[in-house]
């Protein structure tokens, strides 16, 4: 029985069963719900163990930009599992990850030319954050032991990643030893003194780096700032002789309507990460990107000042060609113009919502459309809608949002507005 490979599939209690054993993210998990059974994925559709599809409004996390099931991700990696799945890189290479490496050096702002892979957004800003440090340390300039980082920032659950998140910011000193405290200010206004100026004057020979989720902070709530702002804060910092840390693990790959979200500041990071959409939602892979200059800043006569990092499964080739067949469909296929499509119908589809009763905020920057409701007592009941809607968005407390595929079309997007509109209606009637 237990050599039964297909044991335990024809039983269909499974997501009941899951409780017990599948720990499930940011859930409390002593009295949840069996979650949404899915079994299968297809294009703009997430179809359910009942029969059900569900048009998709979050991308899987901002991940699925062209929708699932690509069959040009699919050939490619389908491909690549045939020929060469994984082979560690530590002392070996492979053609997919240096395909890659060039691809996202000549696609990225600025210089950045040299990536270190991982394989997910935490890890990629641990890495900015080690790579910042001994940057610093490699100089002799050991004091930069300090990041700045901003109000409703968030850059992932890792130990590092939460000293710099300020969504931790009351989780922290439950996490003494793990989760250092770092400097947290308000994003800067797009004139006039600021904190950020003021901090940077006061101790910037402490500092290390200042990091940012260029032009929407995700976690945090949705929140959007201008371009201009984005420009602001990597002047200040790089103009204080600090390194600029672009997290652009949500951002990126066409979210904000531009490739990456700094080029619409004319913004060049020292250090870039990049997550979620970077195999279009495919495969579990991050990259942490320097410039020549912070690149150059760890050569030396041994490892003493080499980057001491490196994952076990570091530029795996599946993700590697998964990356560089979204790459390809970032070339041939109109993402960027699509993104732009949406945010112009989230517009008109969105901000009326802002007037109905319950609604504080309406928040939209390119595919990101957000709604924010005056609590988060209905979410998981707004959630449980969603679904007998023949829609799934996941409000993040308060806010009701959407990041769907970059391929949605017109008449699902608005099936997703529609649904938005109906639940909040209903929750805050
Ligand atoms: C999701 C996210 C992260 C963390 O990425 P994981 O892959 O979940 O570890 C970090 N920063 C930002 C801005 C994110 O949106």
């Amino acid at each position: 029985m237990t050599s039964n490979p297909t044991h335990g599939t024809e039983r269909t209690d499974w997501p009941e069963r899951s409780l017990d054993h599948v720990w499930y993210p940011y859930a409390q998990m002593r009295d949840m719900a069996p979650p949404v059974p899915v079994a299968g994925v297809e294009g703009t559709r997430i179809r359910l163990a009942d029969g059900r599809e569900l048009v998709d409004g979050t991308s899987s996390w901002w991940s699925a930009c062209h929708g699932y099931r690509h069959p040009h991700i699919m050939e490619a990696v389908h491909r690549q599992l045939d020929v060469l799945p994984h082979v560690m890189l530590g002392g070996m290479t492979h053609e997919p990850v240096v395909r890659l490496g060039e691809r996202l050096a000549a696609k990225a702002p600025g210089d950045l030319a040299h990536t270190m892979f991982t394989d997910s957004g935490s890890v990629a800003v641990e890495v900015a954050l080690k790579m910042a440090r001994q940057y610093w340390d490699n100089r002799g300039e050991t004091q930069r032991d300090t990041f700045i980082a901003f109000e409703n920032g968030y850059h992932g659950d890792t130990a590092g990643c939460m000293g710099v998140s300020d969504t931790y910011r009351d989780l922290r000193p439950r996490f003494t030893g793990l989760a250092h405290e770092h400097l947290t200010v308000p994003l800067p206004a797009e004139e006039g003194p600021c904190a950020l100026e003021r901090v940077l004057a006061e101790h910037g020979d402490r500092i290390a780096g200042v990091i940012i989720e260029p032009l929407i902070q995700g976690a945090g709530g949705m929140l959007v700032h201008s371009p201009k702002v984005l420009r602001r804060a990597a002047d200040l910092a790089q103009a204080a002789g600090t390194l600029f840390i672009a997290d652009e693990i949500a951002t990126g790959f066409g979210r904000t309507g531009s490739l990456f979200a700094c080029e619409q500041a004319g913004a060049e990071p020292d250090i870039m990460c990049l997550s979620k959409a970077l195999t279009g939602g495919t495969m579990a892979m991050a990259a942490t990107m320097a410039t020549e200059q912070v690149f150059a800043g760890f050569h030396g006569d041994d490892e003493s000042t080499a980057l001491m990092h490196g994952p076990t499964f570091t530029g795996n080739p599946l993700a590697a060609a998964a990356a560089n067949a979204s790459l390809d469909l970032f070339e041939t296929e109109p993402r960027v113009a699509q993104a732009a499509a949406l945010e112009a119908q989230l517009t008109e589809e969105l901000v009326p919502l802002g007037e109905l009763p319950g609604v504080v905020d309406v928040r939209i920057k390119g595919a990101m459309g957000a709604v924010q409701v005056a609590s988060d007592r209905h979410k998981d009941w707004m959630r449980h809608r969603f679904v007998e809607h023949g829609v799934w968005i996941r409000p993040l407390g308060d806010v009701v949002y959407v990041t769907p595929p970059l391929t949605l079309a017109a008449e699902d997007l608005s099936r997703l507005t529609d649904a938005m509109g109906r639940v909040v209606r209903e929750a805050f009637a």
